[in-house]
């Protein structure tokens, strides 16, 4: 699916731009192949990465790595899997990003982007009981990518400015809030709406892509060694909960109807796909209760999490871990300390009753949790400790912890300290991999700073800012950096290069990030 949109609040600066703008349909250029008629796969990519500069500076784009790292766990396999079936062509495979993300939103939906993004509610997470269900969204969504669905609809469609409709496409995080704000700007929600109801009618899938996608989507993630029945438990379970519930919470059927039809026909696929490996099933369970208090943080609801430490209701195990998970969390959030141990203590001990689940993964979950709450009310030490069964995986999250409880352990003033020059070391390795993740550039020059390096600070700083796409930020920061160069006398000559060097690579991206922008008008 792609424009999902229930009434709401405003819409990002550019979008109102682009709103207004409105140029007419005979002036727009010819995008993207030589041969014109098409929608190319590097004009696809752009346009994604347009939209994604936009919604990564939004407020409700979520980089919690715990979570998103267990959604990376259920897309990579999903990844293989549709590369294994030759669903992705190599031109696609090495242009598009492949890049889930995840969105700050109590709304079941999920959202596939031009260039290979896909946008995860968290309110999707909290409502799946199964890491198959959730799969079964994602290898749906996926399969709308590898089928260049998005190129073909762009292409049928009556071509209105692309701009706009990507400043749209990046107004769906927040236009399709679930209401948080509900009174707050009807005037601006009604024009954002009409727009983007508008933007809908362009760029829905037919039903036969969704019927495709729904196939492509079921092979793919029972290649990928997930439970088959995920994807029909999944429509059931959209089915009954729509009918209890107000829709508007469940923009994904508004893009998917469920016809019994589509229920129909995953159910005769079920006998058709091998059965699953056995998983952590626990795991998933954490992720859901992460997901349901991270995805509404205001004090209410916060309360009603964190008392669930007195529920009497839950009598299953799974039910109970969740229980005492989400009040650790909520007490953490809420900084109750001594709540948030009784509960972690609870939810260690009810995973410790079940042997038979002997769950290596939640065990790591839960850990992670503690690290966090250990290290929000000042306890670096303990977290550091909490941590040591993890200590070499090199994982994203682990790491981000750990150099957050070194950077609270080095003493003051301090520029030779060897955890912290650890820490400084791995997260260079990281970044070298992964270039655009802002935490870890983050985390990277806060570690620099305090090993005295402030040129390699700056420039990891701009670095965070050029991977949220924050390009104009990133240019500010490393002219920052050639000031201080200047003015300070004793400085690494490398260092100075490599920020001259990095601000004339911003430059073009920047020109070249104009040029899109105009392309797509
Ligand atoms: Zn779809």
């Amino acid at each position: 699916m792609l424009a999902l949109l229930a009434p709401s609040t405003i819409a990002p600066s550019w979008a109102q731009n682009a709103v207004s703008a409105n140029p007419p349909a005979n002036q727009l250029p010819t995008l993207g192949d030589p041969a014109g008629q098409d929608f190319g796969v590097g004009t696809e990519r752009k346009l994604g990465d347009e939209i994604m500069r936009e919604i990564r500076v939004d407020p409700d784009y979520l980089d919690d790595p715990v979570l998103l790292e267990y959604v990376q766990s259920l897309w990579q396999p999903l990844l293989a899997s549709s590369r294994a079936r030759g669903n992705i062509s190599p031109d696609v495979d090495g242009r598009f990003a492949w890049e889930p993300f995840l969105v700050r939103d109590k709304s079941v939906n999920a959202f596939a982007l031009p260039g290979g993004y896909v946008g995860v509610n968290l309110g999707l997470i909290a409502m799946t009981s199964t890491r198959d269900e959730l799969a079964s969204v994602l290898g749906h969504e996926m399969s709308h990518i590898t089928q260049r669905h998005i190129a073909r609809s762009i292409a049928n469609s009556k071509r209105q400015s692309l701009l706009s409709l990507a400043a749209l496409l990046a107004g769906i995080v927040v236009a399709a809030k679930s209401g948080q704000n509900s009174q707050g700007d009807a005037a601006m929600a009604a024009v954002v709406g009409s727009q983007a109801i508008g933007a809908q009618g362009q760029l829905n899938f037919s039903r036969d892509m969704e019927r495709e996608a729904d196939r492509v989507g079921f092979s793919v993630m029972t290649g990928a060694g997930f439970a088959p029945g995920g994807m029909a438990a999944m429509f059931e379970k959209l089915d009954v909960s729509s009918r209890l519930n107000d829709s508007g919470g469940f923009p994904y059927l508004r893009s998917h109807p469920l016809t019994s039809e589509r229920i129909g026909e995953a159910r005769a696929r079920l006998g058709t796909a091998p059965p699953a490996a056995p998983v952590s099933v626990l795991e998933h369970t954490l992720a859901q209760a992460r997901s349901r208090v991270l995805m509404d943080s205001r004090f209410d609801a916060l309360r009603r999490w964190q008392a669930l430490d007195g529920d009497q209701v839950a009598s299953a195990l799974p039910d109970k871990l969740a229980n005492a998970y989400e009040s650790a969390l909520a007490s953490t959030l809420l900084r109750d300390w001594s709540r948030a141990d009784t509960s972690i203590t609870a939810a260690f001990a009810l995973l410790r009753s079940a042997p038979a689940q002997k769950d290596a993964h939640a065990q790591r979950a839960l850990v992670l949790m503690q690290a966090q709450s250990l290290l929000a009310r000042g306890e670096p030490g303990k977290a550091v400790a909490a941590l040591q069964p993890y200590a070499v995986e090199g994982s994203r999250p682990v790491l981000l912890l750990q150099t957050q409880a070194a950077l609270a352990l080095a003493p003051p003033g301090t520029s030779d300290d060897a955890t912290l020059k650890q820490r400084a070391a791995e997260l260079q390795t990281w970044v070298a991999v992964h270039p655009l993740d802002s935490l870890a550039w983050t985390a990277l020059s806060q570690t620099q700073e305090r090993l005295g390096q402030p040129l390699r600070a700056i420039r990891a700083d701009a670095e965070s800012r050029v991977a949220l796409g924050d390009l104009n930020g990133a240019a500010d920061r490393l002219r920052g950096g050639q000031r201080r160069a200047r003015t300070t006398g004793a400085v690494d000559f490398i260092d100075v290069s490599v920020i001259d060097a990095r601000l004339r690579d911003v430059e073009v991206l920047r020109k070249q990030s104009e040029l899109d922008q105009k392309q797509f008008r």
